[in-house]
């Protein structure tokens, strides 16, 4: 992977500045590498665009920033998306959403990532309703591979319908600073402990955990009120009953996610260590998973 990262330190001062320094890199790829196709989304931040490496036929998703945008929301925003894009390229995982380059011109930043063809988990959900024991299952196995921020709009499917994480956020990055007007839409997998003290922690995945196999599964939301605050209320309390008819094996599981004290949730290593995955990996709704060829074996049909 090419290592050289174009973000921006500084907020464009002139465009005469800035063209000379993209100029200067020499090698560099830009957006004129592609052959940009249509939007496969937008974010708060971002347009997501379906692009072709020219030189090699081969498909990504293109994530734009625009910088002026950026600018006026917050001026240190470029360090941080610097540092979070770095550590992103040192990560690699078949389950996560790959960060391949970043580059810059005048207006905006750009981030190559893979492309996840069969989009979000979400939409999935959407048009089927729920999914399948096995294929709820399945995607529980990948997301406790490839743990990240497990929000269904963060699960994203690849050509094959395997999960691709897209931990690899701006959004995630610029979060911090815009908590307020980012947490609309995403109450429903909040863990209380966000609620409570803002305090959040490796565990507060294994609640989003138990949200989303609650929601597969049944198809709805474990916490939702008629408003956000009502929502937040029912988290708070851990306040949700299951339909007639939730698997057990699931329903023990979801059990042991949703709990309100984090360090008591199945897979929390204790208070301030790293998650014990093995844990999770060895509850009897797994029971089957073949986890030594998860991201090879062919998954399964989509019901
Ligand atoms: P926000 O920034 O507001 O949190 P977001 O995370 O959805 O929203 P983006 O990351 O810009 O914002 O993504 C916008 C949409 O584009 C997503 O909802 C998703 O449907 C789609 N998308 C994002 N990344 C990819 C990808 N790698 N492959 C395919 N589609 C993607």
């Amino acid at each position: 992977l090419p290592k050289e990262l174009a973000v921006a330190d500084d907020l464009p001062k002139s465009r005469a500045a800035s063209k000379v320094r993209s100029k200067s890199r020499a090698g560099e790829l830009s957006i004129d590498d592609f052959d940009v196709g249509e939007a496969l989304g937008e974010g708060s931040y971002s347009t997501v665009l379906e692009a072709t490496l020219r030189k090699s036929g081969k498909k990504y998703a293109i994530k734009v920033l625009d910088k002026m945008h950026l600018a006026k929301k917050n001026k240190g925003f470029t360090v941080k998306i610097e540092r979070a894009a770095l550590i992103r390229l040192g990560r690699q995982h078949p389950g996560l959403i790959s960060l391949y380059w970043t580059f810059q011109d005048e207006y905006s930043l750009y981030f190559v990532l893979d492309l996840a063809t069969n989009g979000e988990m979400q939409s999935l959900l959407s048009r089927i309703g729920s999914l399948s024991l096995r294929c709820s299952q399945y995607y529980m196995a990948q997301m406790v591979d490839a743990i990240g921020d497990l929000k269904p709009e963060n699960l994203l499917l690849d050509f094959f319908y395997r999960l691709k994480i897209a931990d690899f956020g701006t959004a995630k990055v610029l979060n911090a600073d815009f908590e307020a007007e980012r947490f609309v839409g995403t109450a429903q997998y909040v863990a209380p402990e966000l609620v409570v003290s803002n305090e959040s922690s490796e565990s507060s995945d294994l609640w989003a955990l138990g949200c989303v196999l609650y929601q597969m599964i049944s198809g709805r939301f474990a916490f939702s009120g008629l408003s956000e605050y009502l929502t937040l209320q029912k988290v708070k309390q851990v306040d949700y009953t299951f339909p007639e008819g939730f698997d057990e094996d699931a329903k023990d599981l979801v059990e042991k996610l949703l709990v309100r004290d984090p360090v008591q949730r199945l897979g929390s290593g204790g208070p301030g260590s790293l998650l014990s995955m093995q844990a999770l990996r060895s509850h009897t709704f797994f029971n089957g998973v073949d986890w030594a060829n998860l991201w090879t074996d062919s998954p399964p049909p989509i019901e």
